[in-house]
C-alpha cells in the first residue's frame, strides 16, 4: 500500500495543477512568455504535459497556491486563477492568461513568483515574469473583465534563502510592472508566432533552447538542469540526451 502521507502530497500537487486546455492548439499563453521558443512550439503541437515531480519549486508552490485558493475563497472582492482566453486578431491562435489573483477592490492584479533573490536582484521590466502579467492585463481587459486603471504586481517569494539567513534578510519582494502600450504587447506577440508557425512549416528550421543551465553532478559529470528538472517535453525532445555531456544539437530530420 502506498504512504498514506506520499498520496497526500500528490493531492496537493492535483489540487494546484493547471485546469485549463491541455490539447495541442495555436494558442500562446502569458506562463509560456517564460518559455523557449522550442517548448512554445512543443506545447503548440503536443498540448501542455504537467511537470508532476515532487520538485522544490512544484511542491511549495502548489502549498503556496492553495493558500491563495483558501484566502479569495474567504473574500468576495478578491478572486484566485482568474482565467480568460481571447482569439487573437484574426491569426487562427488564442491568447490565454491565468493570474493568481486580482483583488477588485484595489484595482491590482498579482501574479505569485516562488524564485530566487537573484531573480528578483536582475530584475528588470523586460523580464519574463513583467511580460506575463502585462499579457494578462491585456487578456482581461479585452475580455472586459477590467478596465485600464489596473496595477500589475508580482510577489516574489524566494525559495533559496538559507533559514539561518532568514532573520536578516526579506524572504520577499513585490515589485511594480510597468504597463505597456497595447502594441508593444501585440508586437511580442506577432514575434513569437512568426518563429513558430514558421517551425511548424518547416521543421529543420527549429532551434534547440538557448540556455540550458549546466550543472555539474555528484559524480562529475556536466547535465543539463533545465531539460532534466524542469522540461516536461524531454522525453519527446531530439535535443534532449541526458547520457551527453552536450545536448544533440543537430536537427536531424527529428519527425516531431
Ligand atoms: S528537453 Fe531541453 S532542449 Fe528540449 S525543450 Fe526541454 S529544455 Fe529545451
Amino acid at each position: 500500500m502506498n504512504n498514506p502521507v506520499k498520496i497526500i502530497q500528490q493531492d496537493v500537487l492535483n489540487l494546484a495543477k493547471y485546469s485549463g486546455n491541455t490539447k495541442p492548439r495555436k494558442s500562446i499563453s502569458a506562463s509560456m512568455l517564460d518559455d523557449d521558443m522550442l517548448k512554445i512550439y512543443f506545447r503548440v503541437k503536443f498540448g501542455i504535459i504537467d511537470n508532476q515531480t515532487f520538485t522544490q519549486d512544484n511542491t511549495l508552490g502548489s502549498i503556496f497556491q492553495l493558500g491563495i485558493d483558501h484566502l479569495a475563497d474567504e473574500r468576495d472582492t478578491l478572486e484566485a486563477r482568474v482565467r480568460r482566453e481571447i482569439p487573437y486578431k484574426d491569426s487562427g491562435w488564442i491568447l490565454s492568461a491565468e493570474t493568481d489573483i486580482i483583488d477588485y477592490e484595489n484595482k491590482t492584479i498579482c501574479d505569485f513568483k516562488l524564485t530566487k533573490e537573484y531573480t528578483y536582484k536582475n530584475f528588470n521590466q523586460n523580464h519574463s515574469y513583467a511580460w506575463q502579467v502585462r499579457l494578462q492585463d491585456y487578456i482581461f481587459r479585452k475580455t472586459n473583465l477590467i478596465k485600464n486603471d489596473y496595477k500589475l504586481y508580482l510577489y516574489m517569494l524566494f525559495k533559496d534563502i538559507r533559514q539561518n539567513e532568514s532573520f536578516l534578510k526579506p524572504i520577499e519582494q513585490i515589485v511594480e510592472v510597468e504597463k505597456y502600450e497595447d502594441d508593444v504587447i501585440e508586437e511580442k506577440i506577432d514575434e513569437i508566432i512568426y518563429v513558430i508557425e514558421s517551425w511548424l512549416e518547416d521543421e529543420s528550421k527549429i532551434e534547440v533552447c538557448k540556455d540550458l543551465w549546466w550543472r555539474k553532478s555528484k559524480n562529475g559529470n556536466s547535465y543539463p538542469s533545465k531539460c532534466e528538472k524542469y522540461c516536461s517535453y524531454k522525453s519527446i525532445c531530439k535535443f534532449y540526451n541526458s547520457h551527453s555531456k552536450t545536448p544533440v544539437m543537430k536537427n536531424e530530420g527529428l519527425g516531431w
